[in-house]
């Protein structure tokens, strides 16, 4: 039996993404890219786009079970998908930031990552393109994390203006969420950048572009499989705060818990104290 965490998951999520790329680029506008084609296991709308993007990456999926690699999908719209062996997981957002994409704003990507386990702490492979600016980030476990082919360095790199954090990224930004931790963020950040994609926003911690990045509810592992295993590859720090483990936030399409993560140790305490909602307990 071939193991499905050595494929040549780099490959296929090349493949993928540039598929992606042509998808949009043939759907250049909004009416385009906003027909909807119902809902999606993760609860958002599925756009056309989505739908095709997911096509192209289960295209990619089928080739590796065909070469006999044995694994379960995670993906946002699908579902769970059985290819044979739940211990090993590809989790997969086909658009991370399908909003943007779908208005053409900048920064929506392709997230995948692979983990021969059931929570962060076990992914092993992460690869994050945004395919709007082309950057590629990937990731391996131990091995450290790059951007277009160079290593990112590991160095922390975090910035403070007044010993406040000076770039700190929010995600899940619905204003009343943003007006519940507004005081708390106000104590801890000079300025707030609020991309529209989690992938992104956390492969900018791993540069260290921003100092550190909340969102502002629960996300879900779809989002964040890639990205957290990028950012602490490069250094940096990464916490699911309902989780007394750090990384024990499990792979699957729930939106656990909040997310923080930090270039330092002590931004990411910092960030953890700012209050964030938990749909699974507010159910709101
Ligand atoms: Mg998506």
């Amino acid at each position: 039996m071939i193991s499905a965490i050595e494929a040549d998951w780099l490959s296929a999520s090349r493949r993928a993404a540039d598929a992606l790329r042509a998808i949009l680029a043939q759907r250049p506008t909004t009416s385009e890219r906003a027909v909807e084609v119902g809902l999606g296991e993760g609860g958002d709308r599925t756009l056309v786009i989505d739908e095709r993007a997911e096509e192209a990456v289960f295209h990619e999926l089928d080739t590796l079970h065909a070469e006999g690699h044995r694994f379960l999908a995670v993906s946002e719209e699908r579902g769970e998908v059985d290819y044979g062996d739940d211990a090993v997981r590809v989790i997969i957002d086909p658009i991370d930031g399908s909003l943007n994409a779908k208005r053409g704003i900048s920064h929506h990507a392709i997230s995948i990552a692979v983990a021969d386990g059931e929570t962060m702490a076990d992914v092993a492979f992460g690869y994050v393109r945004d395919l709007a600016t082309g950057e590629e980030f990937v990731a391996r476990r131990g091995a450290g994390a790059t951007l277009d082919g160079n290593a990112v360095s590991r160095e922390p790199g975090e910035r403070r203006r007044g010993g406040k954090l000076e770039i700190l990224g929010i995600e899940s930004a619905d204003p009343r969420w943003v007006a519940q931790s507004a005081a708390a963020l106000a104590e801890r950040a000079h300025r707030l950048r609020a991309i529209g994609s989690i992938a992104v926003s956390l492969c900018q911690v791993a540069a260290a572009r921003f100092d550190g990045l909340v969102t502002l509810k629960g996300c879900r592992s779809v989002d964040a499989a890639a990205g957290q295993l990028i950012v602490r590859e490069a250094g940096g720090r990464v916490a699911f705060i309902a989780y007394s483990d750090p990384l024990a936030a499990p792979l699957d399409l729930e939106p656990h818990s909040p997310l923080v993560a930090a270039r330092t140790a002590e931004g990411l305490a910092e960030l953890a104290e700012i209050p964030s909602v938990n749909l699974m307990k507010e159910n709101s």
